[in-house]
């Protein structure tokens, strides 16, 4: 019999412009006596006015994070220990910022109530116990890491999440007023990972009518976004931002593809970040994702937006290897991708070819 995944959703989700206003009243029943809330935010917006929106209550604590590298289990390791230092028990943690900082809000929950180090915890199916409440509130749009089951981090032996029914927020707040002064680079990097979750996911061999009514939806959206004729407003944030939520649940039951298994290889040994290191490669998929790849160059010129070229010049061939090996790890992706039979068809030698284009 085929057994169907069974899958835990976020629990809360308020979406509006302007919704960032409710935090306190949505925290308040959540908080735990004197216990404070960590708000983790992304660094950017230090100094800046949605600081000073936090409602911060009694012993409640800011911590920015510096996402110029994506999450690393150090990093969450070290936060863990020193909230658990400096309070012991806390009520919750709210992750402010793009997927970086939601990924590590999730992380560092399930890290205050679980032993170890977080990559003891890389993988599937690995948590052992819930984390604190979390809450999470994206200032970009498109990883989908608002909803997703995963906390992407890279460990000492591997770039690979902490997947688990444990991991999704409790609560995610989505106000696209808060992604409206992000980078125009940055916005279509990011913007362009959901494109691409849709692309990976509508093509997949995982493919059910579930993830294909939130792709299709997510599909559509990106391109009214990155293909429409008005310059960038309000709407375009409105729409890229339930995109996201839409191409998310979309890989809930698939999974993604080529780009991403690919990507993770740059990622791991070059720091190469996730939105932009998908374009780096998502761009030369022509093979994998006709369509797709034809529309994303569409969507590049019209945006005027810069793809990195020959990041992979001049690397060793044991540089190759690691690439190619990390990517090889990630068998689910590929196996969406390309079918139950996808080693035979992606060999060593065709991924080196592939990375040596990048
Ligand atoms: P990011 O969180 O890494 O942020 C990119 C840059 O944008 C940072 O410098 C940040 O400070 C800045 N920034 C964030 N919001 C801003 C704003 N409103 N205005 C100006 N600058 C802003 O970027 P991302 O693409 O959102 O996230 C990538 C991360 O998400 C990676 O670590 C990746 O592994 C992870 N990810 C996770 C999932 C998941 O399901 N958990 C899925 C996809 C990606
Ligand atoms: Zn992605």
């Amino acid at each position: 019999m085929m057994k169907f995944r069974n899958f835990k959703m976020v629990s809360y989700v308020v979406y509006g412009r302007g919704s960032f206003h409710q935090l306190d009243e949505i925290l308040e029943p959540q908080r735990r006596g004197e216990s404070p809330m960590i708000f983790l935010v992304d660094h950017f917006f230090q100094h800046k006015p949605l600081a000073d929106r936090i409602p911060l209550r009694g012993k409640d604590k800011i911590i920015f994070a510096d996402v110029n590298q994506e999450p690393k289990t150090k990093q969450v390791d070290q936060l863990a220990a020193q909230i658990k230092e400096e309070f012991g028990a806390i009520s919750g943690v709210i992750g402010i910022g793009g997927g970086s900082v939601m990924d590590l809000a999730k992380a560092v929950s399930l890290m205050m109530n679980n032993p170890g180090s977080s990559a003891d915890y890389q993988g599937w199916d690995l948590v052992k116990n819930p984390g604190v409440y979390k809450a999470g509130i994206p200032t970009l749009s498109g990883t989908g890491a608002e909803v997703s089951r995963t906390t992407v981090l890279t460990g000492p032996t591997r770039k690979l999440g902490m997947n688990s029914d444990f991991t999704p927020f409790d609560q995610i707040v989505l106000d696209p007023e808060l992604t409206a002064g992000a980078p125009v680079n940055q916005r279509f990097y990011t913007g362009m990972d959901c494109y691409i979750h849709c692309i990976e996911s509508l093509t997949g061999t995982f493919l059910n009518e579930f993830s294909k009514s939130y792709g299709e939806k997510a599909l559509s959206l990106c391109q009214e976004v990155f293909l429409g004729e008005e310059t960038w407003g309000p709407l375009h944030d409105d729409r890229l931002m339930m995109a996201s939520y839409a191409g998310g649940m979309s890989i809930a039951y698939s999974q993604v593809g080529v780009a991403h298994a690919v990507s993770y290889g740059l990622g791991y040994l070059l720091g190469t970040k996730h939105g932009v290191g998908n374009c780096i490669v998502f761009d030369k998929l022509e093979a994998y994702y006709p369509q797709g790849v034809k529309e994303f160059k569409k969507m590049v010129e019209k945006n005027r937006i810069d793809i990195p070229q020959h990041i992979t010049r001049g690397l060793s061939d044991e540089q190759f290897d690691t690439m190619i090996n990390v990517s090889l790890g990630m068998k689910p992706l590929w196996e969406n991708a390309l079918g139950p039979d996808w080693e035979k068809q992606m060999t060593r030698e065709k991924l080196r070819a592939l990375y040596e284009r990048l």
